[in-house]
């Protein structure tokens, strides 16, 4: 497998897979890095963690205002945070404790939508995330990888999905289906989602001048890594 990177270079190989909320591109980044054996880096789960930590200690209404961020909050919740990737999955400590699974929830989908708006906040995550990638081959997924954090990796690609089959997809999660929301519940919040990540002026959602787009909607998910490792060989 190669990454068209020279024999002699020092650099990393760093694979870019940015889109939007369910179109897939989490189980596609995963599944690369497995057949590559490189790092996985989902930077979601890092806004995530950082929306849980907000919660904890603020209310709904102050997060929405975003008034109370400091540099000094940024790195204090920075500093309790512990990313990992083994075995095929991504792992969040907070404060030595796996919390990974608690990430997943409405709340955190709505709180970490909002904290990833805040200049402090991402700004503080873009250190984080260049520093982990950084040391490794890496197949890094979110929302703007190709186009801030690494612009000059050496393969990008966006994946994309019409609204109604990211629902479905969404609604397919055992986690979302645990948590017993509507259809209809599930499709104004992945709007929501899109919207603060189309529009916000930091690091908006869109594709890099240089990534490949792939729609994903009619195809499965083997259908999309066979794809995307066709780009890769
Ligand atoms: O990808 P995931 O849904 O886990 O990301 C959680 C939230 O973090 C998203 O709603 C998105 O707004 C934000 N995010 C971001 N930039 C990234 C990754 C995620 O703004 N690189």
């Amino acid at each position: 497998m190669s990454c068209h990177v020279s024999p002699r270079s020092t650099m990393n190989c760093v694979i870019t897979i940015d889109g939007p909320t369910a179109s897939g591109k989490g189980s596609i980044a995963k599944a690369i890095a497995a057949h590559m054996d490189y790092f996985y880096l989902d930077t979601g789960l890092l806004y995530r963690a950082m929306g849980y930590l907000t919660s904890q200690d603020y209310s709904r209404e102050e997060i929405y205002l975003a008034v109370f961020w400091t540099p000094e909050l940024v790195e204090r919740y920075k500093a309790r945070l512990t990313y990992s990737y083994g075995d095929g999955r991504a792992t969040i400590f907070v404060d030595g404790v796996d919390v990974t699974m608690q990430l997943r929830t409405p709340e955190v989908d709505w709180s970490s939508s909002h904290v990833s708006s805040v200049p402090l906040v991402r700004m503080g995550l873009r250190a984080l995330q260049r520093e982990l990638g950084g040391r490794h081959n890496i197949v890094i997924d979110g929302r703007d990888c190709g186009t801030v954090l690494f612009p000059q990796a050496q393969h990008k690609f966006f994946i994309t999905a019409d609204f109604n089959m990211r629902v479905c997809r969404a609604q397919a999660d055992k986690l979302r289906q645990a948590q017993g929301m509507s259809q209809e519940e599930i499709a104004a919040a992945v709007l929501m989602r899109d919207m603060r990540d189309l529009t916000r002026p930091i690091s908006p959602l869109r594709p890099a001048e240089d990534a490949v787009i792939l729609d994903t909607t009619r195809l499965s998910l083997e259908a999309c890594v066979t794809l995307v490792l066709s780009y890769l060989l």
